[in-house]
C-alpha cells in the first residue's frame, strides 16, 4: 500500500525507457536520478548555441534502440549520416575516402584492384552473415581466420572501432561486434535533431503525461530489501518504500547502493565490467576548413572525427 510500485534509480535513456513501459502497464512510478538534469550519457549540452552530445551520437536505424522507440510511439527527428557523408580513413597522416559502396570501391585509392574484390566480398558476407552462428570467438581470431588482406583488415578494424567505441580486439566477442557492423551496414545511423537531449525530453514528457513522478538531485545511497518491499534512502534522507525497485544505473554505483551486492552477480559484474577510457574534444567551429572532411576515421590508430551541423 504505497504511494509507488516502482521506484527506478537513475533517470538515463535505460531508468525513462523503464518507467514509460511500466506505467503503461499500469504501475506507478517515481524516477529518482542523482543529478539535476536527466539524460545520463545521452545528454546534450547547449555551448552558446552549439549542442554537443555529452557520450551518445547516432542511433542506428535497425538497432533495438530505434525499436524501443517506435514501440513507445516516439518519432526522432534526424538525418541519415550513412546516406550524406562519405567517411574518410587517415593513413601516415593523410587523408582518404574509404569506401561503403561500389563506386567509392572502384575509386578507392587505398586498396589495389585485388584488395577492392576482398573488400567488396567482405562487405557482402557482413551483410548476409548469420551473427547468431558466429561460435565464441574473439574478434581478432574471427578476423585472422576470414581476412588476410592487411589493408582490408585495417579498414574492417576501424569500422568496429567505430561502430562499438571500443578498440579491444582481442578482449571483444566477434558476435556482438559484427552485430552491431550489421546494424550499421543494413540500416544506418540517424544523427537526431538537437541531439539525444530530443529523445531523453521526448521519453520525459510521455512518462510525465502518462503520471510517472520523477525526481531530480535524488541521489540514491541505500537500497534495502524488506521481504515484499523495498527501501530506498536518498542522500537527503528521504526514504521511499516501495513494492519493486530498477536500478538503471552503472553496476559500480549500484553496487555500493544495494546491501551485500559484492556476494551477488551484480558484484561479478562490477568486478568484470572493464571501464572504457577514451578522450573526447569537442569544437564548436563555424565552418570546417575542408569541407569534404566531414567524418575520419584512423585506420591504422583508434581516432574518430566527426562533424554535425544543424543543416544536416
Ligand atoms: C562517448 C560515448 C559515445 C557513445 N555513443 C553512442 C552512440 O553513438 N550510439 C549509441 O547508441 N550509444 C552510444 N553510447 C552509449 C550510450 O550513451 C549509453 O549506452 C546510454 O546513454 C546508457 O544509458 P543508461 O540509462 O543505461 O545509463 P546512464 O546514461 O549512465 O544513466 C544512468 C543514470 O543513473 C544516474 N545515477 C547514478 N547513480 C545514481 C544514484 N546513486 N542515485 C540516483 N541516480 C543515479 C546517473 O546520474 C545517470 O543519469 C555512447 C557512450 C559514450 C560514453
Amino acid at each position: 500500500m504505497f504511494k509507488y510500485d516502482v521506484a527506478i534509480v537513475g533517470g538515463g535513456l535505460a531508468g525513462l525507457t523503464a518507467a514509460n513501459f511500466l506505467v503503461k502497464e499500469g504501475k506507478k512510478v517515481v524516477v529518482l536520478e542523482k543529478s539535476n538534469r536527466l539524460g545520463g550519457r545521452a545528454m546534450t549540452n547547449d555551448k552558446n548555441g552549439i549542442l554537443m552530445n555529452l557520450g551518445t551520437h547516432g542511433l542506428y536505424l535497425s538497432g533495438e534502440t530505434m525499436t524501443i522507440l517506435t514501440e513507445l510511439g516516439l518519432s526522432i527527428p534526424g538525418g541519415n549520416a550513412s546516406k550524406s557523408v562519405q567517411i574518410h580513413g587517415i593513413l601516415n597522416k593523410s587523408v582518404q575516402v574509404i569506401p561503403t559502396d561500389f563506386s567509392s570501391i572502384m575509386s578507392s585509392s587505398l586498396l589495389s584492384w585485388k584488395s577492392k574484390f576482398v573488400f567488396g566480398k567482405l562487405m557482402l558476407n557482413l551483410m548476409k552473415l548469420n551473427v547468431d552462428s558466429i561460435p565464441e570467438v574473439s574478434l581478432t581470431e574471427w578476423a585472422d581466420a576470414e581476412i588476410s588482406d592487411p589493408m582490408v583488415r585495417h579498414i574492417f578494424y576501424s569500422i568496429c572501432r567505430l561502430t562499438t567505441y571500443t578498440n579491444a580486439p582481442t578482449l571483444q566477442l566477434a558476435k556482438p561486434v559484427l552485430k552491431q557492423v550489421q546494424r550499421s551496414l543494413k540500416g544506418g545511423v540517424l544523427y537526431v535533431d538537437g541531439g539525444w537531449g530530443t529523445i531523453v525530453e521526448k521519453l520525459r514528457q510521455q512518462a510525465i503525461a502518462a503520471g510517472v513522478e520523477i525526481f531530480p538531485s535524488k541521489n540514491v545511497v541505500k537500497i534495502e530489501h524488506y521481504g515484499d518491499y523495498q527501501s530506498i534512502l536518498c542522500s537527503d534522507g528521504t526514504v521511499f518504500n516501495v513494492t519493486d525497485c530498477i536500478v538503471a544505473a552503472p553496476p559500480k554505483e549500484a553496487v555500493k547502493m544495494i546491501k551485500d551486492a559484492e556476494h551477488t552477480s551484480l558484484g561479478l559484474w562490477n568486478k568484470q565490467a572493464i571501464p572504457i577510457t577514451a578522450s573526447c574534444i569537442d569544437l564548436g567551429l563555424k565552418k570546417l576548413p575542408t569541407s569534404r572532411h566531414q567524418f575520419a576515421i584512423g585506420l591504422d590508430q583508434s581516432l574518430f572525427f566527426v562533424y554535425g551541423t544543424l543543416e544536416m
